[in-house]
């Protein structure tokens, strides 16, 4: 006789005297707290049952007893049986006791083989479960609905795209391409791959799209820095009647933030308000990085605020948030009060370093970081360090800066040797330069700005016949300087600028505003600096090329199609240089407008003729 204990637990308490549960699962109760199960002349029904019973509870020391059991009286030997077993280690992450078993059983059934595909699918390694994939196929098993969603996340998981080509090879040759929960789960494959336009050519073929195959999608465009083309699919789902949820929403409104889009940002706050999911932590965890992103911090906090639990990617949020617009101190204060009951994570110290770092808090910076790896036991990784170089080269501490990437025990990427080099730049130390630009070569020679800064580095130095070198370099490597535009949305449309750019339908209207402009900054003061243009031309010619940097052209645009005091919100791809910084403080005092301008690495909101980053960027 065998005899078997089941943990005592709520929901059986529920089925306690249910005489008909206990006749299910084969159970006899001796008391009312202990139970245990008399295993003997039940039916194959009843084991199979029991199985089933155990798999859902994750229950595996009754589920061993009763292989035991099975093996003592031969049954282990049944296919059914043996394949519930392995279910049941499975789903326990017994793996190996799974595949020995697995290994027992002879193989015709698909079912058998889907359910280790999907144990190494979901637990690792990945790799096994592809093995098991094309080893299924050699025994000539055909692969059903439920075999490829699980090869497909373990190529999802090993960015494996050229298998997950083959997968979707056998999903045609087997007919299977217009599934939907197939569809999701290629369509995952290739956005986890980088591949949009393959995952979108799946989506586009499936006919009846439900809201997972939308979400997944969706999910690829924001992952991988579409985020136009997530917000216009967002759009467009709205448009087919399905109903969204609380990942949609998240994606889209993390889109709208990449976009620092406000207008459509609010729209998808309203929308999930009277969808009510407002009340959801996730959706307003990405409302708090949209309006941060947006340059509202007062709303993000607010938002935050709201907040009922606070995870930590919620505190994270809203610390990058005024750490992206430089409020040090704000930033900090969060850290403060986060730490009385959450424990920071290694994110936290990246938005932590970065408040530092847009802050010029030398001090701070240096304590955080030890804080970082001797408190809170966290490995710095390059975001860490690229953040510490940036704030030590910044002070001029160029040597201590080389020393720190010296010492660094993970390899030190673009991010790290551009920090060096830009601080290079401020504190005109031409040979340190030479030694970043090296390296940035090395990891990337297309990249065209690091050509461009050391090109300046050698232009304030005098060095000419270094500028000609850089020039001579990107001419014969090819490498075309990227294009610096701005843009600003207007009344729900995109305005984007090129330097010189008069393609614009209003461009005169443009040029007439940026001369008025200009006239009253000169009377006020301004004196255009010339160093920061790429070619060394003539002053006048540099004066003209300056005036017409893109981002002005943004701002001129902005002052002529908005109601007077209304805020700016400019955003560009590449850096602002050093005079547009001088001259958007003159334009917000003149203008009386308040100017939240975003280029690649942060926010400056220049308001009544100052900047928000104290001229430290
Ligand atoms: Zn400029
Ligand atoms: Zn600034």
């Amino acid at each position: 006789m065998m005899l078997i204990r089941i943990q005592y637990t709520s929901r059986f308490k529920k089925y306690h005297f249910s005489p008909n549960y206990r006749y299910k699962c084969g159970y006899m109760y001796h008391s009312h707290t202990q139970k245990t199960a008399h295993l003997t002349n039940l039916s194959h029904l009843q084991y199979r049952s029991i199985l089933k019973t155990f798999t859902a509870r994750r229950a595996i020391q009754p589920g061993k007893q009763l292989h035991a059991h099975l093996a003592v009286t031969g049954l282990a030997h049944d296919t059914i049986l043996a394949t519930k077993l392995v279910d049941l280690y499975c789903s326990c992450n017994f793996l190996t006791l799974a595949h020995q078993l697995f290994d027992k059983i002879p193989k015709q059934n698909v079912f058998l083989w889907n359910v280790l595909i999907r144990g190494y699918a979901w637990n690792g390694p990945y790799e096994v479960a592809l093995e098991l994939f094309y080893r299924m196929v050699d025994h000539g098993v055909v692969p059903d609905k439920f075999t490829f969603p699980f090869v497909l996340k373990a190529c999802s998981s090993l960015s494996a795209e050229s298998v997950g080509l083959d997968v979707h090879e056998h999903v045609l040759r087997t007919g299977w391409e217009k599934d939907v929960f197939i569809g999701a789960a290629l369509v995952d494959m290739y956005a986890k791959c980088g591949n949009t336009s393959r995952a979108r050519n799946v989506f586009d073929k499936i006919p009846d799209r439900d809201v997972v195959l939308w979400n997944s999608m969706l999910a690829g465009y924001g992952q991988n820095g579409f985020p136009e083309e997530c917000l216009v699919l967002c759009g467009e789902m709205a448009l087919n009647g399905v109903r969204p949820t609380v990942s949609t929403l998240v994606t889209a409104i993390s889109s709208a933030a990449d976009m620092s889009a406000l207008p459509r940002g609010r729209e998808l706050h309203g929308y999930s308000w009277r969808l009510g999911f407002n009340i959801q932590d996730k959706v307003k965890t990405a409302l708090v990085d949209m309006y941060a992103k947006s340059g509202l911090l007062k709303v993000a906090r607010t938002v935050f605020n709201s907040l009922m639990e606070k995870p930590v990617v919620s505190w994270n949020a809203m610390i990058t948030g005024y750490a992206m617009h430089g409020h040090a101190m704000e930033a900090l204060d969060l850290f403060e009060k986060m730490t009385r009951d959450t424990r920071p994570d290694h994110i936290t110290f990246v938005g932590v370093l970065s408040a530092c770092n847009h802050g010029g808090l030398l001090n701070k910076g240096r304590e955080f970081f030890d804080l970082m790896i001797h408190e809170y036991k966290i490995c710095p990784t390059v975001q860490h360090y690229s953040s510490m170089i940036d704030l030590v080269g910044h002070y001029g501490r160029l040597d201590e800066a080389y020393g720190m990437i010296n010492k660094m025990p993970v390899t030190p990427d673009s991010g790290v040797w551009g920090a060096l080099l830009n601080s290079c730049k401020i504190h005109g130390n031409v040979e340190l330069a030479e030694l970043a630009l090296e390296k940035l070569i090395e990891l990337d020679p297309e990249e065209p700005g690091k050509y461009v800064i050391m090109s300046n580095i050698y232009a304030q130095a005098g060095n000419y016949k270094g500028v000609e070198k850089i020039r001579k370099w990107m001419t014969h490597k090819d490498i075309k300087k990227d294009d610096a535009y701005s843009w600003i949305e207007v009344n729900n449309k995109i305005h984007s600028f090129l330097t010189n750019d008069t393609s614009h339908p209003m461009c005169d209207e443009i040029n007439a505003e940026l001369e008025r402009v200009e006239k009253l900054m000169l009377e006020a003061g301004y004196v255009p600096n010339t160093t920061p243009v790429f070619h060394d031309v003539d002053d006048d010619e540099k004066r003209t090329s300056l005036c017409r940097h893109s981002e002005r052209l943004a701002i001129a645009f902005g002052l002529i199609s908005t109601p007077p005091k209304t805020k700016l919100l400019i955003k560009k791809n590449l850096n602002v240089c050093e005079d547009c910084h001088v001259a958007i403080k003159f334009m917000s005092k003149i203008t009386e407008r308040e100017i939240v301008f975003r280029d690649v690495n942060r926010f400056h909101t220049f308001k009544d003729g100052v900047c928000s980053c104290g001229d430290y960027w």
